[in-house]
């Protein structure tokens, strides 16, 4: 018999749970809207009664390798407790995976949305394509997330917080950020940042087209914005250089501490991938000697190309932070094995 695992993707918005079978991917989906208002145990008892309906269809044809759970972070592992959660309201100190595993009865894995989305992109995406099992993502979306995978396993730091690149510092005396600090490159790459640089921009008065379609749609999208940089708007394709040109310093700097083979970026922003990666590619090229040393094609290290540091768009779209958390049982029933053929 094959096993089947289940994949619990929690946003602020959207809850989707899964069964996933290595051979076939996503068998189905229950898709619900994240009842946030209704407080997070009946958010928890819509995540334990998707798991029920999932294991009642599938376990008869197959056996359950485990249940991953993708959350919005702040972390803590492996205790599974959020910590002033922003995307989550309310869900300060909530132990959502012990709570989810008193309901079902059965253990289950909690981990970041953006760690099981690079752990998506290593495994199933860009990391298999490339034959790489490290990579770094930096995933573009309300705020950026950040997750390390390497050799194949979630980099989880001491305390399950690793992998918070989205707060490195850009500018010193730059905006606020909801961390604490000021600055941080998710003031400057994030759809949240390009929307409000996109705002001020409209309301300074010198960039007409963008007051225009602020004026026609207020809730313009990232994407409007990247189709009017596309026409050829100066103002809008200014502000996709300052996405690239932020990401470019931050991911520098990853690239410098890391020496990772494969730094992707993700989200919905990275649609924009051709507006502000050039952008991008000059001031890590600029900042960072490792890159200058190891770019594919102009490596001048020994084994050139296939040992360099690539900087790419992920390959896998929105579904990665739910196959990431279907693949999680997977890596630990690896972690276990491989550490009983160690031992
Ligand atoms: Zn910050």
């Amino acid at each position: 018999m094959n096993s089947f695992s289940i994949g619990v993707d929690l946003g602020g918005t959207n809850l989707r749970i899964a069964a996933y079978t290595r051979a076939s991917g996503l068998l189905e989906t229950i898709l619900l809207p994240t009842r946030l208002a209704a407080g997070r145990h009946a958010v928890v008892e819509d995540i334990c009664s998707g798991v029920r309906k999932l294991l009642h269809t599938y376990s008869s044809q197959h056996y359950l390798a485990g249940i991953g759970i993708g959350t919005p972070g702040p972390l803590e592992l492996p205790v599974g407790r959020l910590h002033s959660p922003p995307n989550l309201p309310g869900w300060d100190g909530f132990g959502l995976r012990e709570e989810v595993e008193s309901s079902l009865g059965m253990p289950v894995t909690v981990e970041s949305d953006a760690n099981v989305a690079a752990l998506a992109e290593c495994i199933l995406g860009s990391g298999r394509t490339l034959g790489l099992s490290s990579l770094c993502m930096l995933t573009l979306g309300t705020g950026i997330g950040n997750g390390i995978i390497l050799n194949g396993k979630i980099w989880h730091g001491v305390n399950g917080m690793a992998g918070e690149a989205g707060h490195v510092t850009i500018e010193p005396d730059g905006p606020a950020c909801g961390c604490g600090s000021n600055g941080c490159l998710e003031m400057y790459a994030s759809a949240t940042a390009v929307r409000r640089i996109a705002l001020d921009a409209a309301e300074s008065g010198k960039a007409p087209a963008i007051a225009a379609l602020a004026k026609r749609n207020p809730d313009f999208t990232t994407r409007d914005l990247s189709d009017l940089a596309e026409q050829g708007d100066p103002d809008a394709k200014r502000i996709f250089d300052g996405v690239g040109r932020a990401l470019g310093i931050g991911i520098a700097d990853l690239v410098n501490t890391l020496n990772l083979p494969l730094y992707v970026v993700g989200g919905g922003l990275a649609n924009a991938w051709d507006l502000f990666s050039p952008a991008l590619f000059a001031e890590v090229r600029h900042r960072s000697y490792v890159y200058r040393l190891t770019e594919p094609g102009r490596s001048v290290l020994n084994g050139g190309a296939t040992n360099g540091t690539r900087i790419m768009s992920a390959e896998l779209g929105a579904d990665s932070g739910l196959l990431g958390a279907c693949i999680l049982p997977y890596t630990l029933n690896r972690e276990k094995q491989g550490s009983a053929l160690s031992s």
